[in-house]
């Protein structure tokens, strides 16, 4: 069994923000997967190159590592430097989905991710993390909320959408990228049969993440007072 806490959702489920608070409340290492197909996505279009198919020989030559930034995070470093908002563009997203469904992206990916599991228990977020790179998770969660809620969450996120966007427009980008994710043919967007599956639209962050410590058997007393 791999020890692996995976929180898989769709885009603004806020599965980002409750992975964090699980991982500090337990103390242990956190990774956003949602980077790295961000990354690649940044990285082929600094480079020039169509996201419609990323060559194998593009991706070899990336150097995608997590480090601790100045405050201590684990960040994903690209190339040797921190892309931070970058990868948290509108575009870039839309890049990420898009780099996501080819399976040479994937199959990279999978040995990036499955590299991280170790002895000490992590936190991994994404879209395929039970199904797909650790179906042997020790504890699998699939977060998700309402359309609406998940636009009006992602409009209330500085920097991830375009000034002046409006909830019609979240909201149909939002659902483009269910869309593309979902349907895709490989590692498609789903819970994982034997993942608990939370409804957080009505439900504050720490209600959702103490939902989520209970049942991997921590008390919320046992985190960082
Ligand atoms: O989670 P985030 O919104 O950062 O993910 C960006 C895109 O990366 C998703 O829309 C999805 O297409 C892709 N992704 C994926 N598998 C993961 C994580 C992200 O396909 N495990």
């Amino acid at each position: 069994m791999s020890k692996v806490i995976a929180i898989d959702g769709p885009a603004a489920s806020g599965k980002s923000t409750v992975a964090k608070a699980v991982a500090e409340a337990l103390h242990i290492a956190y990774v956003n997967t949602g980077s790295l197909y961000r990354a690649v996505a940044l990285a082929a279009q600094r480079a020039g190159i169509p996201l419609e198919t990323i060559p194998e020989g593009f991706l070899k030559t990336l150097r995608l590592t997590y480090r601790p930034d100045d405050s201590g995070k684990y960040e994903l470093e690209l190339d040797g430097a921190f892309p931070g908002a970058e990868l948290r563009t509108a575009e870039v997203a839309a890049g990420a989905s898009r780099v996501a469904a080819q399976p040479a992206v994937r199959e990279f990916l999978l040995g990036v991710q499955r590299g991280f599991a170790g002895e000490r228990l992590i936190v991994m977020e994404g879209r395929d993390i039970g199904t797909v790179i650790f179906p042997d998770a020790e504890y699998k969660f699939f977060v998700t909320a309402t359309p609406e809620e998940r636009a009006r969450r992602r409009l209330a996120q500085a920097g991830e959408v375009p000034d002046g966007a409006t909830l019609a427009e979240v909201a149909r980008s939002i659902a483009e990228r269910d869309r593309q994710d979902s349907c895709r043919p490989i590692a498609p967007l789903k819970p994982a049969p034997d993942a608990e599956i939370i409804d957080t639209t009505g439900m504050t962050i720490p209600e959702v993440v103490a939902a989520i410590l209970r049942r991997v058997g921590a008390d919320s007393t046992q985190r960082r007072s």
